[in-house]
């Protein structure tokens, strides 16, 4: 293997302000308490900004501007709401190469991902629903749907500019308004979206971003005049959700964690294999909620399968996540990291074998190394429990029932993956995995024509595509 010289995207591009308030009906506005947080660079833990903190105050300032906002912007005819979210998406895409570097710079992921996959991504979701603003009446909901009010949508950390272009392109195609609430640990994006609102000229109060930490989300979700919440995090924290919502009038849609199963049989392209295992669960450093975090192996290419796959984690790159050549970049948090470290010594004191190539690992920042158990139980907690981290769990079958017995095995059932050369056994398998999407020798692909979302504790409603509509009116 020849070495890369670096290749760092420059930083130049963009413009970190010292500190951010909140956006509030179209304007900057400082937060009623003192509180604020600072946002780091998790490569490097320098602080990229301070951000404010909104309490319940600030959260009920932003929800009054959005219900004043919803009946100027839900009367507007579909095809002049559409002009605004196809001028969004146009922006975003001038604007891909400042937000890429943004996102890498908050969120630690390499800056291949968030250039070529996230921004074309959060792009590509705008254009999308834009186009169906002015046909909401051909969307199979009725002849007339309705929107529905106004959206509280809280976003996670590990895809923050997709994450919000999946909560709030569907809510404003529909005719609602939205507070977004981002993750503590990654607001900067979301903040560099308001911006872009402001750029291009949507009324103020359609969109409001309030910054903060669980309580934040809280106050959000639990405030009576939200009328849709729509949330993507922990299981943990989607129960509670589901719970305070419970009895009340408000529609619902939970994305919660995943423990997909990646199954590989022996027919399959092996080598193309390998490289979907790769993407399944180094891509994002496995912060990702669909990750193939389970391998299922068929026994009698175990062996072979393992080699070509240790062989390839070899020549993987870990680093600075704005260099060119990274392939796996930081762990988003020091929270997150102590997370993955427990897990993976848990899997070890549980008896399973642990893997990882030789790779430097640089002295600051959150750093996690690509991972490899073998000979892992269904029973032990790296194959239970979501990790969202770079540690892939093997586990090996024998016949395609198994296979099946073993994938549909966890609480989860968010996606799942099936590599085989036959289509009737691919068929075959997607019709008993209990998971909302499965790959067939591919794996975490996404369009924003595809739904998706989960079965059991990974959540229900579904995001993307035209059913994507449905969690934002009143059908
Ligand atoms: P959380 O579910 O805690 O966070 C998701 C979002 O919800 C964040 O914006 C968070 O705010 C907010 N939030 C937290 N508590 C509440 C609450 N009570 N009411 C409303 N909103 C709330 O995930 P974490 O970031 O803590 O990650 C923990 C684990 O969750 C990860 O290790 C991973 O396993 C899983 N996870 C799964 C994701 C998925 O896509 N399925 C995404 C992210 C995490 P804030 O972050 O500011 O505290």
């Amino acid at each position: 293997m020849f070495e890369y010289a670096p290749a760092p995207e420059s930083r130049d591009i963009v413009d970190i302000r010292p500190s951010y308030g909140l956006f509030i009906n179209g304007e900057w506005v400082e937060p009623q308490g003192e509180g604020r947080h600072k946002t780091v660079n998790p490569a490097t833990e320098e602080v990229l900004a301070e951000v404010a903190w909104a309490g319940e105050a600030d959260v009920d300032r932003a929800v009054q501007a959005a219900a004043k906002a919803f009946p100027v912007w839900s009367a507007m005819p579909g095809a002049e709401r559409a002009k605004y979210l196809f001028r969004i998406a146009r922006i975003i895409q001038e604007r891909a190469r400042e937000l890429a570097v943004l996102e890498t710079l908050d969120n630690g992921k390499p800056i291949r991902e968030s250039r070529d996959v996230d921004l074309p991504l959060v792009a590509a979701h705008f254009f999308y629903y834009a186009g169906w603003a002015d046909k909401l009446a051909h969307a199979g909901f009725g002849p007339d749907p309705r929107p529905l009010g106004v959206a509280g949508q809280v976003i996670p950390w590990n895809f923050p500019l997709l994450m919000l272009a999946w909560k709030i392109a569907p809510a404003l195609a529909c005719g609602n308004t939205v507070v977004l609430k981002p993750a503590e640990t990654t607001p900067l994006t979301a903040l560099a979206f308001a911006d872009i609102c402001r750029q291009a000229d949507l009324p103020p109060g359609v969109v409001n971003i309030v910054t903060g930490a669980g309580e934040t989300g809280a106050a959000l979700v639990n405030h009576p005049g939200v009328d849709k919440v729509a949330f993507t995090g922990s299981t943990e924290v989607g129960r509670l959700i589901a719970r305070s919502l419970a009895g009340t009038r408000k529609k619902l849609t939970l994305e919660l964690g995943g423990k997909a199963a990646n199954i590989v049989f022996e027919d399959a392209p092996l080598d193309q294999a390998v490289e979907g295992i790769v993407n399944g669960i180094f891509f994002n450093q496995g912060h990702v909620c669909c990750a193939g975090s389970r391998l299922l192996v068929q026994e009698s290419i175990a062996a072979d399968l393992l080699e070509a796959l240790k062989r390839r984690l070899g020549t993987l790159r870990l680093g600075d996540p704005l260099d060119k050549n990274t392939d796996i970049g930081a762990i988003n948090s020091a929270e997150q990291l102590a997370k993955i470290r427990e897990l993976s010594e848990a899997g070890e004191a549980e008896g399973a074998e642990r893997w990882s190539p030789a790779c430097p690992i640089p002295e600051r920042g959150y750093w996690f190394p690509p991972t490899v158990f073998t000979g892992v139980a269904q029973s032990h907690r790296i194959a239970r429990e979501e990790i969202f981290g770079p540690v892939l769990s093997v586990l090996t079958f024998r016949t395609p029932a198994e296979a099946v017995e073993k994938a549909n095995n966890t609480p989860y059932g968010l996606s799942a993956g099936v590599w085989t050369e036959k289509g009737s056994r691919m068929l075959w398998m997607a019709s008993r995995l209990r998971a909302g999407v499965v790959w067939s020798n591919t794996f975490n692909r996404f369009d924003p024509a595809s739904p998706f979302g989960g079965y059991k504790e990974s959540g229900y409603g579904r995001e993307g595509g035209r059913h994507g509509l449905e969690a934002y009116l009143a059908v």
